[in-house]
């Protein structure tokens, strides 16, 4: 087995960014907000911070309390999308219940949607334009191309179909000039081994430890693991540990590269949401 660690990726897409910044009048501004206080979604709204302030950039951190109502959120929102300095803006998902996602997404402003979720967005994406991308699927095409994976021609199996990632990732595997044939597995899928024993590259997003091990996969193939999972886990400090989607261990003497979890694509996550702030704040200042 061949670990495809992404430290290194992510670190390499940073320094390029830090790079960047220097031909800028002014640094980069995000703007982050934070709704629902879930131990997982401060983790990663903390690991933005922190990557955000590593850059020098603009930071703005919004912690609202769990009972705001939608209507604070959208003002919000709608100051942002008029404040000058700030190129990004992220909202937090999963937002709580009385909050509707999709009113919420819709309201960030198409040029400052750095998350890539909106319809405007996405629909440039399906259709080849350009477009925020996704974070998460954008940092595994940044992996496949860093370790110099062929996507043209080749079967890529993405199990998952959600709008932030299984979808958007088929969506540019699909793009001219990455050129993969693409199938997207669901639960529904019948018979999931029938897709991925013919995959040169699977994608595994599913949310849901050991979706895979290594008998639904063919020598040489490489392995995507997006899964985040949170298993409880009484030796460790923090009562839990994270696992992926994939059952690792199973690949010990397999010939298949795999990436790990953690230290895979929830690095490349946080660095994809970097550059696509990066990008925004090139774009408007006329860059
Ligand atoms: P989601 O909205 O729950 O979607 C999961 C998808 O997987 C659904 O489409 C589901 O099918 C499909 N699925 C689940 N089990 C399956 C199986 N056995 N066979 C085939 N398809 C199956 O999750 P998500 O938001 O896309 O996230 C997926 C995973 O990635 C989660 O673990 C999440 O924490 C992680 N994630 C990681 C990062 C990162 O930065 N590393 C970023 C985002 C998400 P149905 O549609 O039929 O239900």
């Amino acid at each position: 087995m061949r670990r495809l660690g992404c430290k290194e990726v992510a670190d390499a897409v940073m320094a390029d960014i830090q790079k960047g910044c220097s031909g800028l009048r002014r640094m980069p501004g995000l703007a982050v907000i934070l709704v629902s206080h879930d131990a997982a979604s401060e983790t990663y709204v903390r690991k933005k911070e922190e990557s955000a302030i590593a850059l020098g950039f603009e930071h703005r951190q919004y912690t609202l309390p769990e009972t705001s109502s939608e209507e604070e959120l959208l003002s919000l929102i709608d100051t942002l999308n008029c404040d000058d300095a700030i190129d990004g803006i992220l909202v937090q998902l999963p937002l709580p219940g009385h909050i509707n996602e999709k009113r919420v997404i819709e309201r960030i402003s198409a040029d400052k949607d750095v998350d890539g979720f909106s319809p405007v967005n996405a629909g440039r994406l399906m259709i080849g334009e350009d477009s925020f991308v996704p974070c998460t699927p954008k940092g595994v095409m940044h992996i496949l191309s860093y370790y110099g994976i062929e996507t043209a021609g080749k079967n890529v199996t993405v199990i998952g179909r959600s709008n932030i990632v299984g979808k958007p990732m088929a969506a540019l595997l699909m793009q001219r000039g990455v050129d993969a044939t693409v199938t997207v597995c669901n639960t529904k899928t019948k018979d999931l081994k029938e897709h991925t024993l013919i995959s040169d590259i699977i994608i595994v997003a599913a949310g849901a430890p050991g979706t895979i091990d290594q008998s639904y996969v063919k020598d040489g193939a490489v392995v995507i693991d997006v899964g985040v999972n949170r298993i409880p886990d009484s030796t460790k400090k923090k009562g839990f540990r994270l696992v992926g989607d994939v059952d690792y261990q199973s690949f010990e003497n397999r010939d298949v590269s795999i990436t790990p979890v953690p230290g895979g694509v929830g690095v490349m996550t946080v660095a994809m949401l970097m550059e696509n702030t990066f990008i925004s704040a090139r774009r408007r200042q006329g860059l």
